[in-house]
């Protein structure tokens, strides 16, 4: 029998979304940064983290020669933040962990996109959900259909997993499994 005297549910609780995001770094130690910013997300008020793919290291396109390749995940939370207030939290995050301390603060070694955000597609200035990119790369595809397989891109109607086939089809982008 509840007790709050609401029934049910509380009329003003917000429901948790299911959000998806694109983890990165190329510089330091690229992988105890991915499993700090991780905790860290999992430490955000509202919010919980579900899964989180293997490690996959990618070779950089593009760039000076001799960049270190990159290192890249995809991680399922739910979160209640809205998502601009939860943008600013993972920007946080990145100035936090994202900087190797030489003489002066350093090139930013960590990245955290918001790829799908539930359903909704937001375009403000400062925020693009669905991530435009997310679709050309496959080293975001590949860790989301990991964890995300079933997710349906709100723009396309298609499934993670299709987006990845259809990706693999086509044989753009190289990644490995690093774990
Ligand atoms: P970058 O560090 O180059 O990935 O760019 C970060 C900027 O992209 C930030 O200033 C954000 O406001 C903007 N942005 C737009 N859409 C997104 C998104 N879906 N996830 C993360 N940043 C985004």
């Amino acid at each position: 029998m509840p007790v709050n005297g609401y029934g049910d549910s509380k009329p003003d609780e917000v429901k948790m979304t299911e959000v998806l995001l694109g983890l990165g770094s190329n510089l330091g130690n690229r992988q105890e940064t991915l499993e700090q910013a991780w905790k860290e997300i999992g430490g955000l008020p509202e919010t919980q983290t579900l899964r989180l793919s293997r490690f996959y290291q990618t070779e950089p396109v593009g760039g000076p020669p001799g960049q270190p390749e990159f290192l890249n995940a995809v991680g399922v939370i739910e979160t209640r933040l809205p998502a601009q207030i939860l943008l600013e939290q993972l920007q946080e995050i990145e100035l936090r962990l994202g900087r190797v301390r030489k003489e002066h603060w350093g090139a930013r070694t960590l990245d955290i996109d918001i790829l799908l955000y539930g359903n909704q597609i937001i375009a403000t200035p400062t925020l693009t959900v669905p991530h435009p990119e997310m679709l050309l790369r496959r080293f975001v595809l590949e860790p989301a259909q990991e964890v995300a397989a079933g997710s349906v891109h709100p723009e396309t109607g298609l499934t993670l997993r299709e987006h990845d086939r259809i990706a693999k089809q086509s044989g753009k982008g190289t990644s490995k499994n690093r774990d």
